[in-house]
């Protein structure tokens, strides 16, 4: 059984971002593995350390309010398990969250859990519409991105890509999310996955490598032939 946490739904879920944990869930069923999506929102006493997969998800700036506090309480064993190489995948505003800091349009600073090397704060214009990045290691990514928030990477880190249409991390340096370890980190709603199999993919092939289960055998899916005229048909709409 492979566990699939979401970090904070109830607060941080924005278009479409619990999509991701059912298409890791669906993707694990049918190559024959049982998988279960278990929720941690404020207050929640789960057992993060037994956690297969982490997701994370967008919200509004009083959402990602509401969650820091909670977020403090895990700080250490969040950036444990990032540091050991679980996978992850935070979406937008929780994002913001694993980095240092977020100063929204009010000038209010969020505290984040200080995990990623990165600041965020708000710009003047919300950066709005379809998205479209090329990456090393996943090729063409799409998605849609909503935020105020700009965030800015410290050179120890790489993003997740190079943003071909679109605004991305802050609108200026062409950069994309963040990778670390096996954390991918992004400003792409959408839901993601379903238009990225790749990532899906990869997130499922990391969590399956430290329980020893094999991975050579993820044999690719026939609906991902649905994924890609998904994405043929994203890249090709209007911003
Ligand atoms: N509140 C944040 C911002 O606007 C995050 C928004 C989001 O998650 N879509 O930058």
């Amino acid at each position: 059984m492979i566990r699939i946490v979401q970090l904070y739904p109830r607060d941080m879920n924005l278009y479409g971002d619990w999509g991701n944990a059912r298409v890791l869930q669906k993707r694990l069923e049918w190559r024959g593995i049982d998988a279960e999506i278990v929720d941690h929102n404020p207050g929640d006493d789960t057992d993060l350390g037994s956690g297969d997969i982490f997701l994370g998800g967008g919200g509004q700036d009083a959402g990602q309010d509401k969650i820091q506090e909670d977020l403090q309480h895990h700080i250490d064993e969040l950036g444990r398990l990032v540091e050991d190489g679980v996978p992850m995948l935070l979406i937008c505003g929780m994002y913001q969250l694993l980095g240092r800091t977020f100063v929204t349009g009010e000038g209010k600073i969020i505290t984040g859990a200080g995990i990623l090397p990165l600041d965020t704060r708000a710009g003047t214009d919300r950066l709005i519409g379809n998205i479209t990045l090329e990456s090393e290691e996943f090729g063409a990514i799409v998605g849609y991105e909503n935020h105020s928030g700009q965030t800015f990477l410290d050179d120890t880190v790489q993003p997740l890509g190079k943003v071909v249409r679109g605004a991305g991390n802050n609108n200026t340096d062409g950069t994309e999310g963040v990778r670390l370890h096996n954390t991918i980190a992004t400003y792409l709603h959408g839901s993601l996955l379903p238009k990225n199999p790749k990532i899906a993919d990869f997130l499922i092939a990391k969590a399956l490598e430290r329980r020893g289960i094999p991975t050579e055998n993820l044999r690719s899916l026939e609906i991902d032939a649905l994924a890609h005229t998904a994405q043929n048909i994203a890249t090709e709409r209007p911003r």
